[in-house]
């Protein structure tokens, strides 16, 4: 079965993480060695883009999904979105890191950007609600139906969270919401969200260099739907969603 992940992280953390740092190489390594065709990449939270821009695309013998993380307090941001906007596949956004809604006025812009370049956003979701909850997302996709928004960690990575944000997607009626898997590891309420929002809406991550595609590709395999459903989680939809599908 095809499988792209669509959600990694190639670089450095800052002390949230101990400044953990991977590189290029390390990720086709884990990447092909976990049998994934191809990956939807974006920086650790220092927003080093220029860096993993250049680093992915001196690779010839990896297809890597340029994520360009959108920090509006990033100096060199504007400038490199100009130079590169052709090349970048998918926005990511991170509240919790930046400290604001993703409906902050300093993130206008670039929603506007992403919308009229058809380039879908990555919103981090977490349990943080006040600043990371799916609900200011799923404003800006009433707000914004032609722009794709894939809400990170299954909309909050907790199973209460999920099972909630799933059915907020489902009720909603969202035609341009997708819910990301990445590290999300109570695999019983992956169906609980697979069975209330649909297998269209699921997009397979692993959230790599944070975890392995290895330590999650088993939770989409036991999901209790079709082969024709995993497909499309594993590939089918973020296939879609970046327009190549
Ligand atoms: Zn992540």
């Amino acid at each position: 079965m095809k499988i792209i992940d669509g959600h990694i992280h190639i670089g450095k953390w800052s002390d949230v993480f101990l400044n953990y740092e991977s590189t290029v190489e390390e990720a086709v390594k884990v990447m092909t060695s976990s049998g994934i065709e191809s990956a939807v990449c974006m920086t650790g939270n220092l927003n080093e883009n220029e860096k993993l821009f250049s680093g992915i695309n001196s690779r010839k013998d990896y297809k890597f999904h340029f994520a360009c993380f959108i920090n509006p307090d990033d100096e060199g941001l504007d400038d490199f979105l100009d130079k590169n906007i052709d090349n970048i596949s998918v926005f990511k956004f991170h509240p919790s890191f930046q400290k604001r809604r993703i409906t902050d006025d300093t993130y206008r812009k670039y929603i506007e950007m992403a919308e009229a370049h058809r380039i879908p956003v990555i919103v981090h979701c977490g349990r943080w609600k006040e600043i990371a909850s799916y609900e200011y997302p799923l404003e800006i996709a009433r707000r914004i139906p032609g722009l794709n928004v894939i809400l990170a960690h299954l909309g909050g990575d907790q199973p209460s969270i999920c099972v909630e944000c799933a059915k907020a997607v489902s009720d909603g009626g969202y035609k341009n919401v997708f819910l990301g898997t990445e590290s999300v590891r109570e695999f019983y309420f992956v169906n609980e969200v697979v069975k209330i929002a649909g297998a269209d809406k699921l997009i397979f991550g692993s959230d790599y260099n944070l975890g392995l595609p290895k330590m999650y590709i088993p939770i989409i395999e036991s999901l209790r739907i079709s082969a024709e459903e995993k497909e499309l989680i594993f590939s089918g939809n973020i296939l879609r969603v970046l327009g190549i599908g």
